[in-house]
């Protein structure tokens, strides 16, 4: 069982405080579901779990399986089983694609970065099949060229190989067709069904005809100020954001 552990978590960037004081959890088995409007910190947040140095940590911490890794390099906190997908990743043409998952597998397994790994390579071609990815992705820079579908693929794909403790994916299912939809969903579902948990951000109900989140939690101006069923992500859809917040400060007072 792995739980990564969100503690009273502020967060500051450009000179500006932006998280004042987030508490989640997710464990092993679980997907937990982030929402908030934009700009509400959801990003911040996975950067910060990344280990990011943009995002300076003023106070609370961050916990895998009740270790701090608030001050690990993000290789470390990689290396110990959490992986962070991003809502804009960058293309690294210098690093080819199919090299960049051979070092990551290496990495987590402990070995070194170069070490050869041919049937890691032919386990990434029958996941790329079954997200839709081209195989061409693997001969090609990083993200070079990649498509906004084909960046979440990626990712997702990337998780899928690597198995990790704990996965984070920022709006995995922005940009991406509704096979694309489809295919994360799925992924997802099978990362938590075979021991990883799962924590994503999301604007969006439709992503719940394919996933089925334990928990969800609703973010606004830096704070966590609901936890919540997927009713919430329904409700949130048909009414949005703000008269969503009206309701619930009736229901509160
Ligand atoms: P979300 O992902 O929920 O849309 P973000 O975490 O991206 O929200 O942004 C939260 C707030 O923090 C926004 O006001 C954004 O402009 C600000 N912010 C995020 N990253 C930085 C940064 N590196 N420097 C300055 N401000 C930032
Ligand atoms: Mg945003
Ligand atoms: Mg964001």
């Amino acid at each position: 069982m792995a739980k990564l552990e969100i503690r009273n978590l502020r967060v500051a960037a450009g000179g500006k405080e932006i998280l004042k004081g987030v508490s989640l959890t997710v464990s092993s088995g679980e997907v937990v579901v982030l929402m908030g409007p934009n700009g509400s910190g959801k990003s911040t947040l996975f950067q910060t779990i990344a280990g990011n140095p943009k995002y300076e940590v003023l106070d609370g911490d961050i916990l895998l399986d009740g270790e701090s890794i608030k001050d690990l390099p993000p290789e470390d906190r990689f290396a110990r089983g959490v992986f962070v997908g991003f809502q804009s990743p960058v293309a690294v043409p210098e690093v080819r694609f199919a090299f960049m998952l051979q070092a990551m597998l290496n990495i987590r397994a402990g070995k070194k970065l170069t070490d050869p790994n041919p049937q890691a390579l032919a386990q990434a071609q029958k996941i790329a099949a079954e997200l839709g990815l081209k195989p061409d992705v693997f001969s090609r820079g990083v993200g070079v060229g990649f498509s906004g579908g084909e960046f979440k693929r990626a990712e997702v794909l990337q998780a899928l190989l690597l198995r990790p403790k704990i996965v984070v994916l920022d709006e995995p299912d922005s940009g991406l067709d509704i096979d694309g939809i489809a295919a994360v969903g799925k992924a997802i579902m099978e990362l938590s069904a075979s021991g990883s948990g799962v924590l994503l951000s999301t604007h969006y109900a439709r992503v719940l005809r394919f996933i089925k989140p334990t928990r969800v939690y609703v973010m606004a101006e830096g704070r966590v100020i609901l936890e919540g069923d997927e009713g919430v992500i329904k409700r949130i859809e048909e009414v949005g954001y703000q008269n969503y917040f009206r309701e619930i400060q009736k229901e509160l007072a």
